[in-house]
């Protein structure tokens, strides 16, 4: 997405927000915010963004990047239950919400009686889900555990390996440019004269690994490989490119045998020879 096409879109109208994803899922695209940001504030808008897929998986910086609404979600890359939606306001959303002449027309969506909920008054919204919470307490604690940082180069390490595997297979990435891929979600171009349906039915049915296909005008064009959270492991970036070089190659696509492992093995070795404090 391109920060002039909002500017233009907005100039000249009364716009309220601007709403950005952080790591589009369905595309494996990461937009910086800052752009986003100076145009939000140009225009006199609030900025919201998604960070559903990107929060733990790569930086989020809420207050440097002066984010007014943040959301994420708690299956991804944080890796607890789904059910739950972090969610940070700043206090100009609330100056926003308090000062609204129209009441908001959805129970779930009105911030303004969670916001005396989760304030001093404690006043009745919802029965919270308590077993989600614990959860989410303990995931929170084992990314503490791990730290963020480590986190980010871990999610960062895994994927660059992937890739080196997906490359050395003679396959395309999604994304060309480096800096707006995500580091939890890579996006491979299927070959030509390749079923890209059946390649995913049999890593699934074979090796229980699960990919996701295109969405939308992507349908077929597109496979989307997750390394999110607790997936965002060696031993599974191994299988995954394992059990590709067997389904490609049952397709009669023409590969150098081994060579997606064996990149991948190669670009393990060489980064866990240096800690991962010194690496660049
Ligand atoms: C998964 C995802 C969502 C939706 O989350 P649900 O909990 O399934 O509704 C929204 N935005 C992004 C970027 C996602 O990756």
């Amino acid at each position: 997405m391109d920060p002039e096409d909002v500017r233009r879109a907005g100039q000249g109208r009364n716009i309220k927000l601007v709403g950005l994803v952080h790591g589009e899922t369905s595309t494996s695209v990461l937009t910086q915010i800052e752009p986003f940001r100076r145009v939000a504030d140009e225009l006199g808008a609030l900025l919201v963004v998604d960070t559903v897929a990107s929060l733990v998986g790569s930086p989020v910086d809420v207050d440097r990047e002066r984010i007014d609404i943040c959301f994420s979600g708690t299956q991804k890359a944080i890796s607890a239950p789904p059910g739950m939606a972090p969610i940070t306001v700043n206090a100009r959303v609330e100056e926003v919400i308090r000062a609204r002449k129209t009441k908001v027309a959805s129970w779930y969506f009105d911030l303004t009686p969670i916001m005396t909920y989760w304030g001093k008054d404690r006043t009745y919204h919802h029965t919270p889900p308590i077993p989600l919470v614990f959860g989410l307490r303990e995931a929170l604690r084992i990314v503490l555990e791990e730290g963020l940082k480590a986190s980010w180069e871990r999610h960062r390490q895994n994927q660059l390996a992937l890739i080196a595997g997906i490359q050395a297979l003679g396959l395309e990435l999604f994304v060309a440019n480096p800096a707006e891929r995500m580091t939890t979600v890579t996006g491979i171009v299927p070959p030509a004269g390749v079923d890209e349906h059946r390649v995913r039915r049999q890593l699934l049915d074979e090796f229980s690994v699960e990919i996701g296909g295109g969405i939308g005008t992507l349908k077929g064009k597109l496979w989307r490989v997750g390394l999110m959270g607790c997936s965002s492991q060696k031993r599974y970036v191994l299988l995954f490119l394992a059990a590709l070089e067997k389904a490609l190659t049952d397709q009669n696509f023409r590969l150098s045998p081994g060579a997606g492992v064996t990149a991948v093995s190669r670009y393990y070795s060489q980064t866990e020879a240096v800690p991962v404090a010194q690496q660049k």
